[in-house]
């Protein structure tokens, strides 16, 4: 058989695409889903930055002395995990984690850093699936988070009459030009991460307090990513539902 040199599936960014925000519930979320993606970008030189809803302090139950211990690890983790990606920065915004809800006040927090990193693309899970296959309910801070995120981009970040508190702070509304969502049943984009992979799974592995030694982070990690290639003839990938606006 042949062997393919081009990536007919990949979805390569535009140049013009400088700024990137990840926005996501839990600490662990963006490594587990867009991180080999996110290596990719920030490997082309673009500037990417990460906003964690929750602190993540309810954890798992097997990790988790007590609510407030588990935070520091939590963000120690998480920027250990971005720096290994390359992102700039991580924003925290310190809600509890299994109990977030879709609020105003979210939508506004998240529209707060929207303007202030004033990003081209923002990347955020699917909002609208409650489970995937027949073993995985969608965790309700996944589809909060994801709620806010898309209701912050569309229309509050960009426009002036919403939240004017955020004027009085000297953040001026800002066009977002594309969303990234990742976990979309109706993908049309795919990542090649063939390259950017192994960066993946050491992030995963930076939470530790999380995955353990992770033995099964690679095998999982590599089983999705040719999973999500199969449907774009690529051997490693993520897929996203693009939107551009
Ligand atoms: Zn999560």
């Amino acid at each position: 058989m042949a062997k393919r040199t081009t990536s007919p599936g990949d979805t390569a960014l535009p140049a013009t695409r400088k700024k990137i925000l990840g926005i996501a519930a839990h600490p662990d979320d963006l490594e587990f889903t867009v991180a080999g993606s996110v290596a990719r970008w920030t490997r082309e030189g673009r500037d990417v930055t990460f906003c964690l809803v929750t602190t993540g302090g309810a954890g798992t139950n097997d990790h988790t002395p007590d609510f407030e211990g588990l935070i520091p690890i939590r963000e120690r983790e998480s920027r250990a995990a971005a720096k290994i990606l390359g992102v700039r920065e991580v924003v925290f915004l310190g809600y509890h984690d299994g109990t977030l809800e879709p609020t105003i006040t979210l939508r506004r927090d998240l529209t707060r850093v929207i303007r202030r990193v004033r990003p081209d693309v923002v990347v955020c899970g699917d909002p609208t699936v409650r489970w995937y296959g027949t073993e995985y309910l969608n965790h309700p801070d996944h589809r909060a988070a994801a709620s806010a995120a898309v209701d912050a981009v569309f229309p509050s970040a960009e426009t002036r009459a919403i939240f004017p508190e955020l004027l009085g702070e000297g953040l001026q509304p800002h066009k977002v030009r594309e969303l990234w969502i990742s976990g979309s049943l109706s993908p049309n984009a795919w990542v090649d991460v063939g390259k950017t992979l192994d960066t993946k799974i050491a992030a995963l592995k930076a939470h530790a307090c999380q995955v353990g030694k992770g033995e099964w982070v690679e095998p999982l990690l590599r089983g999705w990513a040719a999973e999500a290639g199969k449907r774009a003839g690529l051997a490693a990938a993520e897929a996203f539902r693009r939107m551009r606006f």
